[in-house]
């Protein structure tokens, strides 16, 4: 590769990934019953402030052993936001359950709690929640809604391991929890996934399920009585895992870091916005992510994508919205409103290079690149 090219973004392992999964290979435990997984599983349930971590192949499956631990059905709606990735849609969509979507706040990007109440039914079982790039939706009108019609939470924490709202944990914020540890996210082990509750009964059938619904009392009989999985999740990877977990405030710091001086740098161009950083919430800024207003700047999004990318920067557009989404349509889901947020958010945000080692001067010649385009309109 180009050694100007700047990814948008890149796993940061350092001697301590490397010594754990060395330890780990050594020690002959490769599977995932070995000691990475449970001390990975014990420190990060711990962290965020529940009784029960449960480690998983990825976030995607992590969502979909939630939906099944709840018991949701076939027909049952659960509450979404419309600007979201389409992992927990899927984890619905496995099920046969229904998304019921809702739009984005213009300024945290999250799931307006105001808008919520207006999609319950009698057939609304859950709220499912999503930390947009790093920054904790707003949950306590979030959990008064939940409260007053019995409703359960899914908090997806993918993209927020260490995120805080009013000083709670990401991870500790619904009745299950899910991460994502892709190579790109805050913390990673290439691929994989951390579910976190503090509700046993969850938490066994969680076990239960990822693990091929293998009987749990008395010795291993191969009868099985329900429909499991294999969603079990390496101790090679764990023992990366761990020693991110090991370094996740330095990781977060960094990113914040990251953050601050992207705004410093492109402070003078007008039409140029970030994500906010509510005072309820602590962002850890999974990504710097901004959007492009065309009749300020002069310059599109895409034309900003372009531009950088012909300068060796590589950039990532923002989700899509559900309600834009072929998949829901092809299973049944016929969404009509509009979703004037989400769409602007879609056509006009992407993240910029974002990774916790991204060095000043390479900062600083992002910032320069975009000051070039401003500077030609
Ligand atoms: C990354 C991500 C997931 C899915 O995680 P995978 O490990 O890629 O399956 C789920 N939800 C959100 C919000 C994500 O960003």
């Amino acid at each position: 590769m180009n050694k100007n090219f700047i990814p948008v973004s890149e796993p940061y392992l350092r001697d301590l990934e490397r010594e754990f999964l060395i330890d780990a290979f050594d020690s002959g435990w490769i599977s995932a019953a070995g000691p990475y997984n449970k001390k990975l599983e014990d420190e990060f349930s711990k962290f965020c402030g529940v009784h029960y971590g449960s480690t998983v192949s990825n976030g995607t499956v992590a969502i979909h052993l939630a939906v099944r631990a709840m018991d949701l059905k076939k027909g049952d709606e659960v509450i979404v936001p419309n600007f979201n990735g389409i992992y927990g849609p899927y984890a619905l969509l496995y099920e046969g359950i229904i998304p019921v979507p809702v739009e984005a706040e213009s300024d945290t990007w999250n799931i307006d709690p105001e808008l919520i109440e207006e999609k319950i039914t009698n057939k609304t079982k859950a709220i499912m929640v999503t930390h947009l790039y790093g920054h904790p939706c707003d949950m306590d009108r979030i959990q008064a809604l939940a409260d007053k019609y019995n409703l359960l939470i899914i908090e997806d924490a993918a993209e927020a391991h260490g995120a805080e709202y009013k000083s709670r944990k990401a991870g500790s914020l619904g009745h299950i929890s899910t991460f994502s540890m892709y190579a790109n996210k805050i913390m990673t082990s290439g691929e994989g996934g951390l579910i976190t509750t503090n509700n046993e009964k969850y938490y066994e059938k969680i076990e239960y399920l990822k693990n091929q619904c293998f009987s749990l009392k008395g010795p291993r009989n191969f009868i099985h009585e329900d429909l499991g999985y294999n969603y079990r999740y390496t101790n090679l990877q764990a023992a990366i895992a761990y020693a991110q977990f090991l370094q996740l405030d330095d990781l977060n710091k960094k990113r914040i870091e990251v953050n601050n001086k992207y705004r410093k740098a492109l402070a003078e161009i007008d039409g140029i916005t970030f994500q906010v950083n509510k005072e309820y919430a602590k962002n850890v800024f999974w990504m710097s992510s901004i959007l492009i207003e065309k009749d300020k700047t002069g310059f599109s999004r895409n034309d900003l994508e372009e531009h950088l990318l012909k300068n060796n920067i590589q950039t990532r557009r923002l989700f899509v919205g559900l309600h834009r989404q072929p998949v829901i349509k092809k299973y049944g889901i016929n969404i009509i409103e509009k979703f004037h947020i989400s769409d602007h958010l879609t056509d006009n945000g992407l993240y910029l290079p974002t990774s916790p080692q991204l060095k000043d001067c390479e900062i600083d010649r992002i910032a320069n690149q975009i000051k070039i385009l401003y500077s030609k309109y």
